[in-house]
């Protein structure tokens, strides 16, 4: 099934993007929770991180790497951010198109946001 990053990915509408790789995309979350969010995407469709399949390894490396990419762009990977994927409902996931979200520009607290 098709998500709203599908059509973000094929650029049917508009994302504030800050990096692009042929595997991966990231772009500003519209609702922040921080200063800095930011949503680091597959363009492969994986639906949730638990659905990712050992052929995906090199991808999920990537999006890893993809972190400290976006962290140096944006001048933070020195004070420091938090990752956060949430998989799956209870977990709050409503985009199901798997993603990294990139928190930064203020404190967070442990465990809670
Ligand atoms: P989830 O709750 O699934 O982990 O996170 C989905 C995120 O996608 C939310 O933080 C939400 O604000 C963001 N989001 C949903 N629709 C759009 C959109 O059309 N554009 C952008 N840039 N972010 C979106």
């Amino acid at each position: 099934m098709s998500s709203v990053f599908d059509q973000i990915i094929s650029k049917e509408i508009p994302a504030d993007i800050i990096y692009e790789t042929e595997n991966c995309l990231a772009f500003r979350d519209i609702n922040p929770k921080a200063p800095e969010h930011i949503l680091i995407i597959p363009k492969k469709p994986i639906t949730k991180l638990s659905e990712a399949k050992p052929e995906d390894l090199q991808l999920l490396g990537q999006l890893m790497l993809a972190v400290g990419e976006v962290a140096r762009i944006l001048h933070v990977d020195e004070e420091g951010f938090r990752v956060i994927i949430n998989n799956g409902r209870n977990a709050g996931q409503t985009v199901f198109h798997l993603h990294l979200h990139l928190l930064a520009g203020r404190r967070f607290d442990w465990p809670g946001l």
